[in-house]
């Protein structure tokens, strides 16, 4: 395929509270914290853990309207979505689309300059959202 992703980036977590869910990360699994933000255009707080080469992202929504609230409120905190990363998030969302594929921002989104991400409805992946990533540090 012309497309091919590099790696298993990170999966993300819906929890109620980060820092409660984070106690449990470090503290009993071990994890090592890389950093605390909040993304505005997303409504949501995120913890990331670093596992070898890949990350756990934990994500608390910081408004009702937050997808997460909403995920969390149909599901129970659980597993929200899986991010695989790709050299190039615009040439694989114009190829999952050819491919039929329902993205779930029409353009690419830039976070604050640190990666690039877009989503793939879980409709066309069998029932896990799917992030593809970019991140400008690799
Ligand atoms: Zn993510």
């Amino acid at each position: 395929l012309p497309i091919s992703p590099r790696k298993i980036d990170h999966v993300g977590i819906a929890v109620r509270s980060v820092d409660e869910a984070s106690r449990f990360y470090e503290g009993t699994m071990g994890l090592k914290l890389v950093k605390k933000e909040t993304v505005e255009e997303e409504k949501v707080r995120i913890a990331m853990f670093k596992v070898g080469e890949s990350y756990i992202e934990l994500l608390e929504p910081t408004s009702p309207e937050s997808s997460i609230a909403k995920f969390i409120e149909r599901r129970g905190e659980g597993v929200h979505h899986i991010a695989l990363e790709y050299d190039d998030v615009k040439e694989a969302q114009e190829y999952c689309k050819m491919k039929g594929a329902i993205l779930v921002h029409p353009e690419p989104e830039d976070l604050k300059g640190d990666r690039v991400i877009n989503f793939i409805n879980p409709k066309s992946t069998h029932g896990v959202l799917l992030e593809i990533v970019k991140r400008y540090g690799d």
